[in-house]
């Protein structure tokens, strides 16, 4: 192909987003076969030597996307502040360097997709996609079929509006519910905001797809990589 643009090269590295990356050009820190570049509008091949504050930007890899099990107890993040364990501690062995779309809470389990390619996972996590994201949710409490219809239309919950939900009674058990809950936005801990609004406590959340991608019967901890070339050519 005729090249990329020099910003979405520096972006599916996994350095910063696009807009960074054309402002560290603008700011004259990156450089193209050892000259600095002086207009984003530059287009780069894969032979072309890119550096970014003088440090080149690793070979290009082909673009890879796994399935990934989320274990409850892990936080998603590189680094925790609280010095908490964190995925990448416990990803299974052969995975290359990979970045997690979006994020799951701590104690959330199921679906994480992983990818090498930061452009991509910035792609994926945009709330712009709509995909609809499914949860089963086990909370503590009880809930009727109404209250859950009462969500379809959306919901303001302290000062915070959420979309359109889905949700749909599996069954109740003992003192708790299990529950299906789609959305199609990622907002900061809505599932947990929105079980709490219907009188609820959330003692397992676990992620069975996000968009196409489906959990499935991948085990815990477990990672599988997306083959399909259709799905992989959508992206
Ligand atoms: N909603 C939550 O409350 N937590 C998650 O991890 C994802 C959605």
């Amino acid at each position: 192909h005729p090249g990329e643009r020099l910003a979405k090269a520096i972006a599916r590295a996994g350095l910063g987003s696009r807009r960074d990356a054309e402002v560290w050009i603008g700011e004259g820190r990156v450089k193209v076969n050892g000259k600095v570049v002086e207009s984003a509008a530059l287009n780069v091949v894969d032979s072309d030597r890119i550096e970014v504050d003088g440090r080149a930007l690793p070979a290009r890899e082909r673009t890879r996307l796994w399935l990934y099990h989320k274990p409850r107890g892990y936080v998603t993040t590189n680094r925790d502040p609280e010095g908490r364990e964190t995925v990448f501690s416990v990803l299974p062995a052969g995975l290359p360097r990979v970045m997690t779309v979006g994020r799951l809470d701590i104690n959330t389990e199921g679906l994480l997709l992983l990818t090498n390619d930061g452009g991509l996972a910035r792609v994926l996590e945009l709330p712009e996609t709509g995909w609809l994201r499914r949860y089963r949710v086990r909370a503590f409490g009880r809930v009727t079929q109404e209250a859950l219809a009462s969500l379809k239309d959306g919901v303001t919950i302290d000062g915070f509006s959420y979309g359109p939900i889905e949700a749909e009674l599996e069954r109740q058990q003992n003192d708790n519910v299990w529950l299906q809950i789609g959305l199609r936005e990622g907002k900061n801990r809505e599932v947990k905001r929105l079980a709490e609004h219907l009188g609820l406590a959330v003692n397992r959340l676990i992620r069975i797809s996000f968009g196409p991608f489906q959990l499935g019967a991948l085990a815990e901890g477990e990672a599988e990589e997306v083959r399909t070339r259709t799905l992989m050519d959508q992206l």
